[in-house]
């Protein structure tokens, strides 16, 4: 398993000695700034990291643009893929660049991603923190195909669906947003004492909050019948 820790630790001692020319593009001078956020191999980079997990830091230095990237707020699982994923991709930005220098070698944007992706999967054998039961941290883990591990739940309740009296209708609603506020939809079932489903709706929402949703299903719910 890659030794994500020993990786950290080594990037932190390690000290910048940077060339007068970027030896990973070799057009623009060499800087920190340039090499961690404005090469074009660290830009690709940040933009499949911030993808993955629909975050963006935007910052002209990359002191500031790392002391961001370490304030973003996730479930204790997300975070520390978040931060070995920040890591690791300066790791790779400053490997391409040591091998071209040192060993004339180039490392492609595909290598360099798949390197950070394998990292992010190791991290997760680590096991640390729960996510938090929520679509947006499960998409994020299906994004790098990997396990949840979801929180307990304060307090368990068996949910039976039951039939309502003879000559009622019942309806039983759903609904979700993605992010807040963000993409949602609600939808709802009608059924007979004997559970034969007497109608349906599903509605898709433009930009709703989890709440605005769950009332929308109840006021489409009540127009509906
Ligand atoms: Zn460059």
């Amino acid at each position: 398993m890659f030794n994500v820790t020993h990786h950290l630790i080594f990037y932190i001692h390690v000290e910048f000695h940077l060339a007068s020319r970027c030896s990973v593009c070799g057009v623009s001078s060499e800087s920190s700034d340039h090499l961690f956020i404005r090469c074009p191999l660290a830009v690709a980079l940040w933009e499949a990291v911030f993808s993955a997990f629909q975050r963006r830091i935007s910052s002209d230095t990359w002191s500031l643009f790392f002391s961001q990237a370490m304030l973003v707020s996730f479930s204790d699982q997300v975070r520390v893929l978040w931060k070995t994923t920040i890591h690791v991709v300066v790791w790779s930005v400053w490997l391409a660049r040591n091998q071209w220098i040192f060993k004339s070698k180039t490392m492609d944007f595909r290598s360099a991603l798949s390197f950070v992706w394998r990292a992010v999967s190791d991290a997760n054998w680590l096991e640390i923190g729960c996510m938090r039961n929520c679509v947006d941290d499960l998409l994020i883990l299906y994004r790098f195909d990997l396990r949840g591990c979801p929180a307990r739940a304060s307090v368990i309740r068996s949910v039976i669906w039951s039939s309502p009296a003879p000559g009622w209708i019942k309806v039983n609603t759903d609904n979700a947003a993605l992010s807040s506020p963000g993409a949602g939809g609600c939808e709802g079932i009608f059924r007979n004492c004997r559970a034969f489903v007497k109608g349906c709706f599903t509605v898709p929402l433009d930009h709703v909050f989890a709440f605005e949703a769950k009332l929308l299903a109840a006021s489409i719910a009540i127009n509906f019948s």
